[in-house]
């Protein structure tokens, strides 16, 4: 098998919403679509993915460097055992005289070509990704995803009822555990928002609050008193992502669940998180992306640094809500992951097949991550792969 084409297009995200830090609407992800030589149906068997939501499209990385490697790395050099691509050797092609560290774009870049061809991998074998994903890890995969709805952005002309109804219409979606956003809006005014959400969402252990990474030390432990009482579900990524003495510090005390590492890109960036940020075992969550982080291979890198140090896949929920993190829980048996019920169109949320209960999201039966079933995201699959 050989790839013949690898295209890449940048598509809007739908999100004029924002958390304490960022606006989304002029957030951008790159698609890519990596084309191989073997022709079924009269097309060929294209594999497809995206990085993920919250950053920038990498277009010029893609094109300048990635892309270029990986269609001028010898065919048998990045050859599988099993006919298709090998997403290891073709990450190692792509990463070709890159020096270590600046886990930037270009962790997001990588990752979209490297989970494409996850995709490929898994539309050659004529099996759902998460399939494909278990059998290589030799994982026993989950049947479902435990899910969250995530939202509760502050919009233009916010109000405390929009939020309620906000996290009503979830409810009414089947949701029953929610999170939404802290740090965009004075302390008390945020724990008036917390309560308006709690009483519509009912038990506080069902409703989590994300700071997106806004606060300073003094400020995350105000939080943290502030919310103590509530006893949350989870309050997240309160500090910048590389301050691992504000998680320790916060860890000693918050006595409730921490997450964060959404914004973690590298396994080394992990490795520190593990020995500097007090994550406490069986108790914290772990949150890395693997569509921000070169792909799957790096995040299982990450994830045997978690078991090594005594942590559980299962205290892991990549970031996402994304069809391509929904394969990957599932897959590989971790914790959970999130949804962005009506925003993030077209790549957040899920395909029409895919089955939201109470046990969470299942994945449907369509070939690879099922994005070409994925009503919204179809029209630009058909387009870039056309
Ligand atoms: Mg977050």
């Amino acid at each position: 098998m050989r790839i013949v084409d690898i295209r890449e297009r940048a598509i809007p995200l739908e999100a004029n919403i924002q958390n304490s830090v960022v606006n989304f609407a002029e957030h951008t992800v790159s698609l890519v679509a990596v084309v191989s030589d073997v022709v079924r149906d009269g097309r060929p068997v294209t594999g497809v993915a995206f990085d993920s939501i919250g950053r920038y499209a990498q277009s010029g990385l893609l094109r300048e460097r990635f892309i270029r490697r990986l269609l001028a790395a010898d065919p048998d050099a990045i050859a599988a055992d099993d006919g298709g691509i090998d997403p290891e050797k073709a990450f190692r092609a792509m990463m070709r005289n890159e020096k270590p560290g600046g886990h930037g774009d270009r962790a997001h870049a990588v990752a979209a070509v490297e989970l494409a061809l996850w995709d490929l991998n898994a539309k050659l074998a004529g099996e759902p990704a998460w399939a494909t994903i278990a059998r290589r890890f030799g994982v026993k995969p989950a049947a479902r995803m435990p899910v969250c709805a995530a939202g509760g952005y502050y919009y233009p002309g916010d109000s405390l009822g929009r939020l309620q109804d906000e996290m009503r219409g979830y409810a009414n979606l089947g949701y029953r555990r929610f999170k939404m956003k802290i740090g965009g809006a004075p302390l008390a005014e945020d724990m008036r928002r917390i309560e308006a959400a709690l009483a519509v969402v009912g038990q506080p252990g069902h409703l989590a609050v994300d700071a997106n990474g806004r606060f300073d030390i003094a400020t995350a432990l105000a939080y943290g008193r502030a919310m103590a009482d509530f006893g949350l579900r989870w309050y997240e990524e309160p500090g910048d992502p590389l301050d691992y003495r504000l998680m320790a510090e916060l860890a000693a005390d918050y006595p409730h669940r921490l997450a964060t590492g959404e914004n973690l890109f590298s396994c080394r960036d992990v490795d520190n998180l593990i020995l500097f940020g007090g994550m406490r075992r069986g108790h914290d969550l772990f949150q890395m992306d693997p569509a921000l982080s070169y792909g799957l291979g790096e995040f299982v890198r990450m994830i045997e640094a978690m078991e090594a140090a005594g942590y559980s896949r299962r205290d892991l929920h990549p970031h996402g809500g994304h069809m391509i993190a929904l394969h990957i829980v599932v897959g590989l048996g971790l914790g959970g992951s999130e949804a962005y019920p009506g925003v993030f169109a077209p790549v957040g949320g899920y395909a029409a097949d895919c089955i939201i209960d109470d046990a969470g999201v299942g994945p449907g039966s369509s070939p690879g991550f099922g994005l070409e079933v994925k009503a919204d995201l179809a029209p630009h699959i058909a387009d870039l792969t056309a």
